[in-house]
């Protein structure tokens, strides 16, 4: 029997990928789209996605009425339950769109809608065989992605089916600003981009330069490699202990270099502590740019328990 087909598309903040993907997880096409903000900028990149998914379609000698349906996983705060975006900071102008219903309308298709982060792990989950564990996964990029797949499903909360994980406070003496208005939690000291911007205030020229430093034994890097790390064993911590995962799963751009450094000190951390997290297998994103695409098909394929 020939392969089912999905159409697959992932909206970030600066691009938009939007592919046909197969049932059996393969990337059969891909194109990328620049991620427009501002009043009316949703209606254009709709129409965009829907012009992209003709031609793929068209050139795997397919109809658009071929494909089982699309599934679409952007970054949050999103609604999937209602199927619309609430991302005022990295998609000005899409608030409150209902992306859903517009793919719906112009399309003919069944649309689903889920958080990237959770996307992406439906899609690590599929590709490494993870059915029936227990996985979390931790992203570090611009901002903290957490995600959890419990056996057959997304850990789910609140109504809009948005857990907000990577907020979690490391150090409540901290003032530091988050958007979530508490200094100290997790997203505001160890995004990708709260390392960036903690190390150039203390005069290093990135992250890259002040872990160097300490790496090579400067004395004047060792107290804020020391913090840093406490920061991050407290987040860790935090997760695993409330998950118990059987797997984590650590992606996002930080951990293209600091996988070996993140993993080690984790597994120091944890060290004899069975009580507390239990046995667990730390893993490195197995896709970074396909495991969304992927995760977004599977919302057509229907392993991904999203109802209510
Ligand atoms: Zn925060």
């Amino acid at each position: 029997m020939a392969d089912q087909v999905a159409g697959a598309i992932d909206i970030g903040g600066t691009h938009i990928r939007v592919s046909l993907v197969s049932d059996r997880g393969e990337v059969l096409t891909a194109a990328t789209l620049p991620t427009l903000t501002g009043a009316g900028s949703a209606q254009v990149c709709v129409r965009r996605m829907h012009g992209q998914l003709v031609r793929q379609c068209a050139q795997r000698g397919l109809g658009l009425a071929d494909l089982r349906g699309v599934g679409i996983v952007c970054a949050g705060p999103i609604d999937c339950r209602r199927g619309e975006i609430h991302n005022p900071y990295t998609l000005p102008g899409w608030e409150a769109y209902n992306i859903v219903a517009s793919l719906r309308a112009c399309t003919g298709l069944l649309v689903t809608l889920e958080h990237d982060v959770n996307g992406a792990l439906l899609g690590e989950v599929f590709l490494n065989s993870w059915q029936g564990k227990r996985v979390l996964m931790i992203s570090f990029g611009t901002g903290i992605g957490v995600a959890v797949y419990d056996r057959d499903r997304s850990f789910r909360a609140g109504t809009t089916y948005h857990p907000e994980m990577g907020h979690v406070v490391v150090d409540a003496c901290l003032t530091n600003a988050c958007y979530c208005r508490h200094g100290g939690c997790f997203e505001s000291l160890w995004s990708g981009s709260a390392l960036q911007a903690r190390a150039q205030a203390l005069g290093y020229a990135s992250f890259d330069d002040l872990f160097a430093r300490w790496q090579a034994g400067e004395t004047a890097a060792q107290g804020e490699m020391e913090r840093l790390q406490r920061y991050f064993r407290a987040g860790v911590w935090n997760l695993m202990t409330i998950f118990k995962p059987d797997i984590l799963v650590l992606g996002g751009g930080l951990m293209q270099r600091y996988y070996d450094f993140c993993a080690g000190l984790i597994r120091r951390d944890l060290d004899g502590l069975e009580d507390f997290v239990e046995s667990y297998q730390i893993f490195p994103m197995a896709l970074e740019d396909g495991s969304a695409v992927v995760g977004a098909s599977r919302l057509v394929f229907g392993d991904a328990a999203l109802t209510a």
